[in-house]
């Protein structure tokens, strides 16, 4: 018998072109910070129609220069989802700032702009920033939240790890919006391109990309325009903030750029697969997530609503046949850390009970109908 192989929930897709263009820039004279960040970075704004990108070292990095760039500090009150990976929520901390959530809409694990209103009117204190998260690739309802911040006045940062390729309820690509501050993606492998670790900061503010460049590479300016002190010599160059090594390599921006031009395939092989799961787990005692043909499905996640098993069995059952579930996420304040802070079980009900029974199953490009068929047989078994 042949052993079968692993199907991971999500994974990179790396073909002889990507190898190609990272060892093209290998063999260049540079390394870190030359054309292919240039270049990877115009096609990033072209893809996802904004004027800027900005290309760092994670989306964690671009989701913190971010903050500082929108001028959240000490004390400055942020809110953001619980149903997202901690790195969502941490970059606030990095600030300093103060961190509170809000529930979800349990239809689609998104921030409820509902939820965000009946908070507005109840804060004393209003947030200076919301961050939303377009979970598992599908767009949140933008139009809610843009009415939102016109009424309160709050920044907008939209934690688009999910998301890249997704596109609005009105059909533009995710990051295309100027009402919104900020847009970061992430490249990390199991995301819908990969430059092994990366991200990026889309705007369409031109003084806030000037500054998220700026606050990348150590707050250091080799612009003579810019200068404090002027008539300098030429190997003069001057810190004017405190910034960070944030940098993206030359390699992993060609890497993305060549997983870019693959990014509308990768797409249409992710929505056909959430196409055909439906069928494949029909009669099943599970709760699929509502069809979206704008979501850019990174996730496909599953509800278990079986009274006689549990996700962690289900989970166990399948893990055990080389079958790459995993659960996104067990709620951000229910962290230790963030307990600590003061949060407590029972704060965001929407999201703790969207956690119980979640599951993501194997949804990636790289998955053949034979590979989805041997998710679904085995979880049949499991739930049987
Ligand atoms: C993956 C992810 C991040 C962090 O991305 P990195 O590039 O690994 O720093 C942030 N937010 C969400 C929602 C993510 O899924």
């Amino acid at each position: 018998m042949t052993e079968l192989p692993f199907i991971h929930y999500s994974c990179q897709q790396i073909d002889d072109e990507d190898i190609a263009a990272v060892t093209a820039v290998l063999r260049s004279d540079f390394l870190t910070q030359g054309p292919a960040i240039e270049a990877f970075e115009q096609a990033l704004g072209t893809y996802a129609k904004a004027p800027h990108a900005v290309a760092v070292s994670s989306a964690t990095a671009g989701l913190h220069l971010s903050c500082i760039a929108l001028g959240i500090t000490c004390g400055d009150l942020v809110w953001t989802t619980p149903m997202s990976f901690l790195a969502t929520s941490n970059s606030a901390l990095y600030v300093g700032a103060k961190i509170d959530f809000v529930d979800i809409d349990p239809a689609t694990g998104n921030m409820s702009p509902h939820a965000l209103e009946e908070k507005l009117k109840a804060a004393k204190e209003k947030p200076k920033l919301v961050t939303i998260v377009h979970y598992t690739g599908r767009a949140c309802e933008m139009e809610a939240f843009y009415a939102l911040k016109d009424k309160y006045g709050f920044a907008l940062i939209e934690d688009a790890a999910h998301a890249l390729g997704a596109n609005y309820a009105n059909g533009k690509p995710v990051g295309s919006d100027p009402r919104t501050e900020a847009t970061v993606f992430s490249f990390h492998p199991v995301k819908p391109i990969t430059t092994g670790e990366g991200g990026a900061v889309l705007t369409h503010s031109k003084p806030l990309a000037d500054k998220i460049r700026h606050l990348r590479s150590h707050g250091i300016t080799r612009d003579a325009a810019q200068f404090v002190h002027q008539n300098k010599p030429a190997w003069y160059y001057e810190q004017q903030s405190l910034g960070y090594n944030y940098r993206m390599t030359d390699f992993q921006a060609a890497l993305g750029t060549s997983q870019l031009r693959k990014l509308d395939r990768f797409m249409a092989a992710r929505r056909a697969l959430a196409q055909s799961y439906p069928a494949l787990l029909s009669g099943l005692p599970l709760q699929l997530p509502p069809p979206d043909s704008h979501s850019g499905w990174h996730l496909y996640v599953v509800h278990i609503t079986s009274k006689s098993t549990t996700r962690d069995a289900v989970f166990a059952a399948l893990r055990a046949q080389k079958i790459g579930v995993n659960v996104h996420y067990m709620p951000i304040h229910l962290h230790p850390y963030y307990q600590n802070l003061g949060f407590t079980p029972g704060q965001f009900p929407a999201s703790e009970a969207f956690f119980s029974g979640l599951l993501s199953i194997p949804l990636h490009p790289g998955m053949s109908s034979a590979d989805q068929q041997r998710v679904a047989a085995a979880l049949r078994t499991s739930l049987a």
